[in-house]
């Protein structure tokens, strides 16, 4: 049974094993949680990052999936990448920005971790209204089968913070 938790605050001073981030899909860095990420992690993770590129990731990471590196200099010991959809108004990404959680508590997983933070994805410059983000993060969340012990949301502010805890308040 995976618990739940909430955090209003800066994930790059969390301790998880691994903490998420809302990157872009050219991995190399960007503004909002991923800039953060990468300031205060130092530049291992860009070159890790780099390294998928010259990789398996050359076209970069498609919305959805997700991928580890390091975690530099943070506290975690990894970071987990993964790529939000933009919102839209005329198209329904939910099932994307789902597979965001989904991907990342596999990636997750594979690599042991057992305590993993998330921030709201897509929510700040993918403009994905809050209430939404919230109800697919723990719908999802909640729904996934994975060895993860906890789950821990860390909001920014308290009106992303809001949404989740009334997210979190609901049963199903
Ligand atoms: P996206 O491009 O996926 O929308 P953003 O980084 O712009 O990603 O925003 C995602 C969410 O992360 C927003 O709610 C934003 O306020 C929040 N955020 C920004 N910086 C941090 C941080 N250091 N820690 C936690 N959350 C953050």
């Amino acid at each position: 049974m995976t618990a739940l938790t909430l955090t209003q605050g800066d994930i790059t001073r969390v301790s998880a094993d691994a903490i998420v981030n809302a990157a872009n899909s050219s991995l190399l860095g960007g503004g909002g949680v991923d800039g953060a990420i990468h300031r205060r992690g130092g530049p291992a993770i860009l070159a890790d990052c780099r390294r998928l590129r010259a990789g398996h990731y050359g076209k970069g990471l498609p919305t959805g999936q997700a991928v580890a590196t390091t975690a530099g200099e943070l506290d975690a010991r990894w970071v987990i990448h993964t790529v939000g959809p933009r919102y839209s108004q005329q198209e329904d990404r939910s099932e994307l920005l789902a597979s965001c959680y989904r991907a990342s508590l596999r990636v997750a997983d594979e690599l042991g971790a057992r305590t993993v933070a998330f921030p709201a994805v897509s929510a700040g410059i993918y403009g994905w209204p809050m209430d939404d983000a919230a109800r697919i993060a723990v719908e999802t969340v909640r729904s996934t089968r994975t060895a993860v012990e906890e789950v821990r949301f860390v909001l920014f502010d308290e009106r992303s913070h809001e949404a989740f805890a009334a997210r979190l308040r609901t049963t199903s």
